[in-house]
């Protein structure tokens, strides 16, 4: 039996437009290449089964049965990509302040999406990378720069 080392906290960011972002706390397992490529077959098939479901819809197979035999090669590439899981994901909403989980909406453009509960934004997620204490200094809001008047 493998220890439960893997798991981890880490410091995220949330972003959202048209507010400061706020720190938040991911918890994220990291994939061995089995659980990925299992990650990966499981999308491939369940697009390959859509697409022998497709081949008795009469007209419309003609693009359902190629569009989901791609459609499925490029999901499994896509999630192969994925190092780790998100598991959770703990934190102040930049909008609404509100201290709560977040549901993981999604990933798109390889950045991670998150929605707020409490608001109803979505919320981009930013994992810092190293798995270290060290956090990086964050910018904080300049202070007294051009008080002139
Ligand atoms: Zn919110």
């Amino acid at each position: 039996m493998h220890s439960m080392n893997g798991r981890g906290a880490r410091g995220a960011t949330l972003h959202v437009f048209g507010a400061a972002p706020s720190h938040a706390t991911a918890e994220v397992e990291p994939l061995n290449l089995g659980g990925r490529l299992a990650r990966s077959l499981g999308i491939l098939l369940a697009c390959w089964a859509a697409a022998i479901v497709s081949i008795f819809i009469p007209v419309a197979h003609f693009f359902l049965v190629p569009g989901f035999l791609v459609l499925g090669v490029v999901l499994a590439v896509v999630r192969g990509r994925d190092r780790e899981r998100l598991l959770r994901l703990h934190g102040l909403c930049p909008r609404c302040r509100r201290e709560q989980e977040f549901v993981q909406s999604g990933r798109q453009g390889g950045e991670l999406w998150v929605n707020c509960p409490g608001c109803f934004n979505r919320l981009s997620v930013t994992i810092e990378r190293s798995a270290s204490r060290t956090t990086p200094t964050v910018p904080g809001p300049l202070t007294s720069i051009g008080t002139r008047r």
